[in-house]
């Protein structure tokens, strides 16, 4: 079998422990974290990614996010759009008046997390990330600040 590869950014489960109970190899998992400092703000998370990507590596990445208040997307990494995006949020989704918000006051983010989504994938080849010339990965904070983190798998 072949040994997981270790990237600078986390350690990957074991060899055994990367074939899931459907058979589905996953050859790496790893993870990092992310602090964010406002309740709703927006990270370039690329390098971090790429970091944990093996120089080698064909395949898909995908970047999960381990929340419920925070999501992951691609698109540019503009400060004006990370702004756009960061009020369109909270525009869209009120901060008050939802239920959940009589047990911790925070069905706000977690709805604003639901619009983003937890995952994303992006292909992989030769070991760099098949982003288009304008694309980023952006790790969407909808709670903070906090520290956070973020899985990377191979497939
Ligand atoms: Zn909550």
């Amino acid at each position: 079998m072949k040994e997981p590869s270790i990237g600078r950014l986390g350690t990957p489960y074991s060899a055994d422990t990367n074939v899931s109970s459907t058979g589905i190899g996953v050859d790496r998992m790893a993870d990092f974290t992310v602090e964010t400092d406002e309740r709703t703000t927006i990270v370039d998370v690329t390098d971090r990614v790429a970091d944990a990507i093996p120089t080698d590596a064909d395949g898909v990445c995908t970047v999960f996010v381990r929340h419920t208040t925070a999501g992951v997307i691609v698109n540019e990494n503009e400060r004006r759009l990370r702004e756009d995006l960061a009020d369109a949020l909270e525009e869209l989704v009120p901060d008050e008046g939802w239920s959940h918000d009589a047990l911790d006051g925070n069905a706000d983010s977690h709805v604003r997390a639901m619009l983003v989504g937890e995952s994303i994938t992006v292909p992989v080849r030769n070991g760099e990330l098949g982003l288009g010339r304008w694309q980023s990965v952006l790790f969407v904070e909808c709670d903070g600040p906090r520290t956070r983190t973020v899985d990377v798998l191979l497939h």
